[in-house]
C-alpha cells in the first residue's frame, strides 16, 4: 500500500534525556531545507490529557500553540527550528487517546464489542499519527515517541509503530536514538547498551532502520561496523550524535553525518536539492562570536529547573544573536528576594525579567524586583504573572493603593487591580480551561511596543485566567502606566508600559512562544537592545 505522506518514527533507548526532540527537530530542519514540507509530532505516554495541569518541576515548561493546545516543551523546539506553527494535533498523550476511545465507546461506536488496547487504542494512535499527513499539508511527518523503549507506558505506541511499518512498509522508517557510553576506567566506548536496546525493540517487532548514537567521543569505523552488524542496520545508517556546544549546532552536525540523505534514501524519496543553510550557519557563527555581553536577571520560582523557562531562555539566545551580544541569564529565585536584599541581588543587572507563574509562592519577591526595576530605570519585561506583578506594584507604590493585589492570591483585596476574567467565573474544571492560544492585540501608536514590533496589530499566545481590571485603567494611565496593547474585541489590556521609563513593558501574553531562529521575537530583541544601552550608559 502506498501513502503520499511519509512517516519517520523516533524512539529512544538506554536512558531518557538523550535529546530525541532536538534530533527530531534537526532532521525536520534538514528535510525542510531540502524542500520537503515537514512537521513533527510528539506522543507522550502519560495519562494526563495534556501537560497543562502538570507542575513545571514534573515536566518543564508547558508550551502553548496558536490554537490553544497546552503541550510538551519539545514542540517549542520544533517551532524554533522550523519556524512553522504547531497545533493540537502535534502533541498526543495517552490521556487524550483513552479519552477519545472511551467517548466513542459511550456513544456506542463499538457496540457489541469488547474495547481493548489492541486494536482500539492502537487504532486511535495510528489515526492520530496519520491525521497530520491526511490533509496533504506535509510530505513528511516525524513522530517522536516519548519515554524510553522498555517503559510499560509506551508499549501501545510501539505496537502502533510496528503495525504502521507493516501496513505502509515503503513509507515508514524508525530512527532509534541510543547511548554509547564512554567507560573511563576501560578507556573505551561501549556498544552493548545500544545492542540491548535494539534487542528490546526487536522483541516488540520493530527493526530500527537508523541508529543515532549519542556519544561523547568519536565513533570510529570499527565501532560503527560493530553496531551495524549486531543491530541489523546498514553502515551508513549508524549516525554519530556527538555532544554539541549548542542545540543549534545539531542540524549542521546531522547534515555532516548525512542523516537526512539516509532518511530520504530509506523512504524512497529523491535527493533533489542540496540544503542551503546560510542563514542558519550565520546564526550559529554569531552565537559563538558575540561582540558584547549583557546580564539579564530572570526572576521566577522554578529557577532550580531551567527547563521551566525553556522558551524564555531560547528567546534570549535568538535576541542576543540579533544584537550581536551574549545574553547571560542570571537565575534568581523569587522566594529569596525582598526589599532589603533586592539592591544587592539585582544591582548589577542590565535588564530584569519577571517570569510567568501561578499561585502565591514568590510573589513578594517578584514585586520587589519590579519596584527596583521601575525606580532604578532598569529595562524590565514582565510576562503574564510578571506583568500582573508590575500592575500590583504600581498600584501599591505609585497610586498608593496599599493593599492592591490580584484576586488569584487575595480574593477579597480592597483593590483587585488584577481580577478573574468574566468568562472564567463559571469554570470549575482545571484542565484546558484557561484563556489559551492566539489572540489579536492592537497597539497604541507611538508606544514603545509599537516601535518594538514596528506595527500596530499583532497576534500573541495566552495562558491565564486573570486580567488587568479595567475599572482602574483611567487612574493608572493618569499616573504614567499606560495600556499600550488591547484586545480589539474585548478591550482586555494585553500590554502595559511606563511612559517615563527607558524600557518597562509587561505583557499578559507570552512572547517567548513565538521566537524562532529565523524570526527572533521583536520584544525580546528590543529588550536586549535596551539592556545593552543601559549597560553602556552606566
Ligand atoms: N496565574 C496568572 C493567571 O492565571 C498568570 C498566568 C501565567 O503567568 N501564565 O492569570
Amino acid at each position: 500500500m502506498s501513502n503520499s505522506t511519509k512517516y519517520v518514527f523516533v524512539t529512544g533507548g538506554v536512558t531518557s534525556s538523550l535529546g530525541k526532540g532536538i534530533i527530531s527537530a534537526s532532521l525536520a530542519k534538514l528535510l525542510q531545507t531540502r524542500g520537503f514540507s515537514t512537521t513533527i509530532q510528539k506522543l507522550d505516554p502519560y495519562i494526563n490529557v495534556d501537560p497543562g495541569t502538570l507542575n513545571p518541576y514534573e515536566h518543564g515548561e508547558c508550551f502553548v500553540t496558536d490554537d490553544g493546545a497546552e503541550t510538551d516543551l519539545d514542540l517549542g523546539h520544533y517551532e524554533r527550528f522550523l519556524d512553522v506553527p504547531t497545533s493540537q494535533a502535534n502533541n498526543i498523550t495517552t490521556g487524550k487517546i483513552y479519552q477519545s476511545v472511551i467517548e466513542k465507546e459511550r456513544k456506542g461506536d463499538f457496540l457489541g464489542k469488547t474495547v481493548q488496547v489492541i486494536p482500539h487504542i492502537t487504532d486511535e494512535i495510528k489515526h492520530r499519527i496519520q491525521l497530520l499527513g491526511k490533509n496533504g499539508d506535509f510530505d513528511i511527518v516525524i513522530t517522536e515517541i516519548g519515554g524510553t523503549i522498555g517503559d510499560i507506558e509506551s508499549l501501545p505506541y510501539v505496537e502502533a509503530v510496528r503495525q504502521m511499518m507493516w501496513e505502509f512498509e515503503n513509507d515508514c522508517i524508525v530512527i532509534h536514538l541510543t547511548l554509547v557510553p564512554y567507560l573511563s576506567a576501560a578507556g573505551e566506548l561501549k556498544t552493548k547498551p545500544t545492542q540491548h536496546s535494539v534487542k528490546q525493540l526487536l522483541e516488540l517487532g520493530v527493526q530500527p532502520n537508523i541508529l543515532c548514537c549519542r556519544t561523547e567521543h568519536e565513533l570510529d569505523l570499527k565501532l560503527r561496523k560493530k553496531i551495524a552488524k549486531f543491530c541489523n542496520v546498514s553502515m551508513n545508517a549508524v549516525i554519530e550524535a556527538r555532544d554539541a556546544e549548542s542545540i543549534y549546532d545539531v542540524p549542521l552536525i546531522m547534515q555532516e553525518e548525512e542523516l537526512d540523505k539516509v532518511v530520504l534514501e530509506k523512504l524512497h524519496l529523491p535527493i533533489v536539492s542540496t540544503p542551503e543553510f546560510n542563514k542558519w550557519k550565520s546564526f550559529t557563527k554569531k552565537l559563538k562570536n558575540p561582540n558584547s555581553e549583557v546580564t539579564i536577571g530572570l526572576i521566577g520560582k522554578y529557577v532550580e529547573l531551567k527547563d521551566s523557562y525553556k522558551s524564555i531562555s531560547e528567546s534570549f539566545i535568538h535576541a542576543g544573536v540579533t544584537n550581536d551580544t551574549k545574553v547571560k541569564v542570571k537565575w534568581i529565585h523569587s522566594e529569596k528576594l525582598n526589599d532589603s536584599n533586592v539592591s544587592d541581588e539585582l544591582g548589577k543587572l542590565n535588564g530584569i525579567l519577571v517570569a510567568p507563574g501561578f499561585g502565591s509562592r514568590g510573589i513578594p519577591g517578584k514585586i520587589s524586583a519590579v519596584k527596583f526595576a521601575r525606580e532604578n530605570k532598569i529595562p524590565f519585561l514582565g510576562i503574564c504573572l510578571g506583568m500582573q506583578c508590575a500592575v500590583i506594584e504600581f498600584a501599591r507604590n505609585v497610586l498608593d493603593f496599599k493593599d492592591a493585589h490580584t484576586t488569584e492570591i487575595i480574593d477579597k483585596t480592597p483593590h483587585p487591580v488584577i481580577n478573574l476574567m468574566e468568562e472564567q467565573k463559571k469554570i470549575s474544571d482545571f484542565g484546558g480551561t484557561m484563556r489559551l492560544g492566539a489572540y489579536q492585540c492592537e497597539l497604541k501608536p507611538d508606544s514603545k511596543v509599537s516601535s518594538a514590533y514596528n506595527k500596530n496589530s499583532i497576534s500573541e499566545r495566552h495562558r491565564h485566567r486573570y486580567e488587568f481590571n479595567n475599572n482602574y485603567l483611567e487612574e493608572f494611565e493618569k499616573n504614567g502606566m499606560i495600556a499600550s496593547g488591547k484586545n480589539p474585541k474585548t478591550g482586555l489590556v494585553e500590554i502595559i508600559e511606563l511612559s517615563d521609563h527607558p524600557w518597562f513593558i509587561g505583557t499578559q501574553f507570552h512572547p517567548e512562544y513565538k521566537s524562532t531562529v529565523i524570526n527572533p521575537h521583536p520584544l525580546f530583541v528590543s529588550f536586549v537592545a535596551a539592556s545593552l544601552n543601559n549597560k553602556k550608559e552606566n
